[in-house]
């Protein structure tokens, strides 16, 4: 065979890959800490990640696991656990820049000690949405933007509040005028609605694989606990309840209770 036809039957091959790539649902894999592993595995299920169950998609004939990488994840190299091997893969460095906020109601900051046990009743329930691994709904990861707006604060920012270091931004922010639309990014079922202390008025979505999307902050919810939901469904408007400086949505994507970069899941990025 000569070089030329080996070498045409090759670009054949690569273009043929890269298409079905192109076509494909997947979010992007980009392996930094608060982002998303994609790995190319052998079986359709049973792969762990710390010894939790992680997502596997088949895409073609082949299987997939996308892992959600916690913020706090170091840099180095990683492996996902199968019955019968192990698939390592690197995680590499990512620097996210600081933002410094002014927060005026200082209890949002520095919430009173009769405060607490609200705070944790809260994260406790927010916490079983995050680590729900649920195989009984096909699982949807092709997002399209909750809102339109500009985006205000994008994800992994370490952010400074009133002078007082806190936790990095864990979503996106979007700014919106309050009352308008938020929709469902994608098929979905709605697991948790509440009015909590530091996100406001919230709905968590659950989209099948421990893949959850959160939506905080908002004046109004029109879903209800159990309901399904149809990419584009109404969820509720934007508003300003809960710690803000001003009217916006809060979108969180978490995948294996790791908090990831919302951009990996949609096919325009944002910023
Ligand atoms: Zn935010």
């Amino acid at each position: 065979m000569s070089k030329t036809l080996v070498l045409m039957i090759c670009a054949t091959l690569i273009c043929s890959l890269l298409m079905a790539a192109g076509a494909s649902a997947l979010p992007k894999h980009h392996a930094v800490p608060g982002g998303v592993a994609v790995v190319p595995v052998e079986e359709s299920s049973g792969i762990t990640f710390k010894g939790k169950p992680v997502m596997v998609v088949g895409e073609g004939d082949k299987y997939f696991a996308i892992v959600g990488i916690p913020l706090a994840s170091r840099p180095g190299s990683y492996k996902l656990k199968a019955r019968k091997q192990n698939y390592p893969f690197m995680v590499e460095a990512k620097d996210y820049e600081t933002q410094r906020l002014t927060i005026t109601n200082k209890r949002k900051v520095n919430p009173l000690t009769n405060d607490m046990p609200r705070i944790n009743k809260e994260r406790a329930e927010m916490d079983a949405v995050f680590t729900a691994f649920n195989v009984d709904q096909p699982v949807a990861t092709d997002f399209t933007l909750p809102a339109s707006g500009p985006i205000s604060s994008p994800f992994g920012l370490r952010r400074i509040l009133n002078d007082q270091p806190r936790s990095p931004h864990s979503g996106l922010d979007i700014a919106a005028d309050e009352g308008a639309r938020i929709s469902a990014p994608a098929d979905g079922r709605v697991v948790a609605t509440g009015n909590y202390f530091f996100n406001g008025n919230t709905v968590l979505l659950d989209h099948g694989q421990g893949l959850v999307t959160m939506y905080c902050h908002m004046s109004r919810i029109n879903v209800s606990e159990g309901d399904l939901v149809a990419r584009g469904d109404l969820l509720g408007a934007v508003g300003q309840t809960g710690r803000v400086t001003g009217p916006h949505l809060h979108w969180s994507v978490s995948l294996n209770n790791a908090r990831v970069d919302p951009n990996l899941f949609l096919s325009v990025e944002t910023n």
